[in-house]
């Protein structure tokens, strides 16, 4: 073990490997760096000239780290990042090979979208697809290339990826938390962003037993495995000792995110066995969701190097907890000041109170499009079951904040004060202190003290989608806000009819107790709040009229560019579904059942405990055989069918049920057969490697 005899070298490696803002001056000059951040702040493009030494400059630096290439980094419809090098080679006038980049590259490049999934938007004769620098995401080094953040759109101007919109949706928000901000008096902040951390869950496996299994390469999880006679139920796992193998994978995946400038902050063994988890500290969404990218991405690669292979998917083992992704969210102003913080003063807390209350209001009025930013065929695999959040969407706010907005809805006293009613903005409201907001697990949405925890985001997703909508369903309620205050003759009477009507007119939305339960789905019917228990349910509700004014009337995405979105997100859902089908169908009829029948027939059937082998190897065999080509057939007809709505539903109700049947007997027939003749590693092999 190496010792880390200067202590300085953690915080030097920082950032090493990003264009940052002391690079940016120290390659550019102060003076284009100025300009540079100025066209930031204005949106404007930059100008030619400025561009072209902002390019030269960037390239110096980028060379200097090693760099021999350049790709425009973006983020397609397929969740996953894209890229493709150039290098910086090129020719002068005199025909002499030198390194060249231009501001026009920088800028702007020109790819092939045709094989990005474009929903119908893209015709197939205008392949043409462009990306555009997002200067407000730094630049980095990593293998050699220079990779330059950028947004994706088509010929005609449709936007094609996941960051184009969570810019958006972050620049309305700003403008209307700043309505608000102005009402009280904080005229002096000039911006508001969103901040997010979103927390990592991820499973490692040794690679050479992954190698062996043809639906972890295929899928990402497994399709079949009968369960080990230990599972996660003694809890020994949780925050245990981690094991060495695992500490040297973390240490290298810390280093390198640190060198990427991504603040890989916390990191502990999870509840399943083979689960960890890693949390960077928080940062402005849209380079928390660069950063989530390149962090699934360092965790896979370097997997690798350590002989393992990290699974992103939401669901790898059936019978454990599957993974999800934390999605940390709050608002911050260029002070510093965190928007979901409470105050010392009436007025700080009653703007706290206002922008918890626009929450609450935002998702009870939008649920259903939360729902669907989470919507995938993996996720569908996690969510509702007894161990990640259900699919009706509701706010956990603790008893402390419940008990202050009943308070203030029934203009009642609050807690131990002198009978005094609690007047929004003229009382000092109680501190909570952080660890009373205590931990529900079971909530889709958790107020924890300084922040909404959005547990519901599965593990292998962008998170640029439920930022997006987070953003979006916030500037249009406070945007409603701000209308009724900006016009009020008494403020702070206007101000407390606000939160006091919102918080009677949404309270359904909140929920503190149990969302594991049966109960809670009747109560949630009662409510009237939706249970979107399926990816095709979810995406049934995408293109409502509400949800559709919504984003047009912010401008965050077109009518078409939704209906856009609306196909790819089933079309992905078929692809997938149809994706495991084959693959279990393959595996069953090549693996799985010539070696229960190998074994069968190894069988002398000269004691009780062979024949009685015999007879049920006989009967499980038959009936996966008989599931198997159902779904064949399920397949075949997911895939005829033109229609993406059609096709989906053929694959939720008739291959994703005869899929689990199929795997029934398959793992029962797993449980009979002798362990030499089973063809792949099983659930305890993969599972337990580790300590
Ligand atoms: P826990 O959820 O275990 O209490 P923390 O509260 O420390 O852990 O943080 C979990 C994640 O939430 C971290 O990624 C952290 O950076 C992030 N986080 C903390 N404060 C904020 C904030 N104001 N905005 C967004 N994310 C935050
Ligand atoms: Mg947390």
């Amino acid at each position: 073990m190496e010792i880390n005899e200067n202590p300085l070298t953690l915080t030097d490696g920082f950032g090493s490997m990003v264009f940052g803002d002391a690079e940016i001056r120290k390659y550019l000059g102060e003076e284009i760096y100025q300009k540079l951040r100025r066209t930031q702040k204005n949106g404007r493009g930059l100008a030619p000239d400025i561009a072209d030494a902002v390019a030269d400059g960037m390239k110096k630096w980028a060379i200097s780290k090693g760099a021999t290439h350049y790709t425009h980094w973006f983020q397609p419809m397929t969740g996953v990042t894209a890229e493709k090098h150039d290098s910086f080679i090129c020719y002068d006038k005199e025909g002499r090979v030198i390194d060249g980049f231009s501001g026009r590259e920088l800028i702007k490049g020109e790819s092939d979208a045709s094989s990005f999934p474009s929903g119908g938007l893209r015709a197939t004769f205008e392949a043409r697809g462009y990306t555009a620098w997002d200067p407000t995401s730094y630049a980095f080094v990593k293998g050699g290339t220079l990779y330059i953040p950028t947004a994706f759109y088509s010929y005609s101007g449709h936007v094609l990826d996941k960051k184009t919109p969570l810019l958006r949706s972050m620049e309305r928000l700003n403008k209307a938390a700043l309505r608000i901000l102005n009402l009280f008096g904080n005229g002096d902040v000039l911006h508001v962003h969103p901040t997010v951390g979103p927390e990592q869950e991820y499973f490692l496996v040794p690679e050479e037993l992954f190698e062996l299994r043809n639906d972890l390469k295929y899928t990402g999880r497994t399709l079949f495995g009968a369960k080990p006679p230990k599972g996660q139920e003694l809890d020994d796992h949780y925050y245990g000792a981690i094991d060495p193998r695992v500490s040297a994978f973390m240490r290298e995946v810390n280093e390198e995110l640190w060198k990427l400038g991504v603040p890989a902050k916390t990191e502990h063994n999870e509840v399943a066995p083979a689960q960890f988890e890693l949390a960077p500290i928080f940062a402005t969404a849209n380079i928390a969701a660069d950063q989530n990218q390149l962090t699934m991405e360092v965790l896979r690669t370097v997997a690798r190097r350590h002989g393992f292979v990290c699974l992103l998917h939401e669901k790898p083992f059936d019978g454990l907890n599957g993974s999800g992704k934390h999605n940390n969210w709050s608002l911050s102003t260029d002070k510093g000041t965190n928007l979901l913080e409470p105050g010392e003063t009436p007025y700080e807390n009653a703007q706290f109170l206002l922008f918890v209350t626009a929450l609450i209001a935002s998702v009870d009025r939008y649920p259903e499009l939360i729902r669907v930013s989470v919507a995938t065929a993996g996720n569908d695999c996690r969510l509702g079951g007894s161990e990640a959040p259900p699919t009706i969407i509701s706010v956990f706010l603790g008893d402390e904040l419940t008990e202050i907005l009943e308070a203030v809805k029934n203009d009642e006293p609050y807690g131990g004060r002198e009978k005094e009613l609690l007047r929004v903005g003229v009382h000092v409201l109680p501190k909570f202190p952080r660890d009373t907001t205590d931990r529900n697990r079971t909530s889709p949405i958790a107020f924890t003290g300084n922040k909404f925890e959005f547990r519901i985001p599965g593990s292998s997703s962008s998170i640029s989608d439920i930022n997006t909508v987070i953003n979006a369903i916030m500037a249009e309620t406070l945007n409603g806000y701000a209308d009724v205050l900006e016009g009020a003759e008494d403020f702070e009477k206007s101000l407390h009819e606000l939160i006091r009507s919102e918080i009677a007119g949404h309270e359904r939305i909140i929920f503190n107790g149990n969302g594991y339960g049966d109960e809670w789905r009747a109560e949630a019917k009662r409510r009237g709040l939706p249970e979107l228990d399926s990816t095709p349910a979810a995406c049934d509700t995408y293109l409502s009229k509400k949800n559709v004014a919504l984003m047009t009337s912010l401008g965050i995405l077109t009518h078409e560019e939704m209906q856009a979105r609306y196909e790819i997100m089933l079309e992905t859902y078929v692809k997938r579904t149809c994706i495991e089908a084959l693959t279990m169908t393959d595996t069953a009829r090549r693996e799985i059942l010539p070696a229960v029948c190998a074994y069968r027939r190894s069988l002398s059937g000269d004691t009780m405990f062979e024949n009685d082998l015999i007879r049920r190897l006989k009967v499980l065999t038959d009936n996966a055989y008989f599931k198997l080509r159902e779904l064949d057939g399920a397949v075949a007809e997911a895939r005829g069918e033109q229609n993406a709505r059609a096709a989906s539903l053929v694959c939720l109700n008739r291959i994703i049920p005869t899929m689990k049947l199929l795997r029934g007997y398959c793992d029962a027939a797993e449980g009979l057969t002798a362990a030499d003749f089973w063809p792949f590693p099983t659930y305890g092999e993969l599972l337990f490697a580790l300590n």
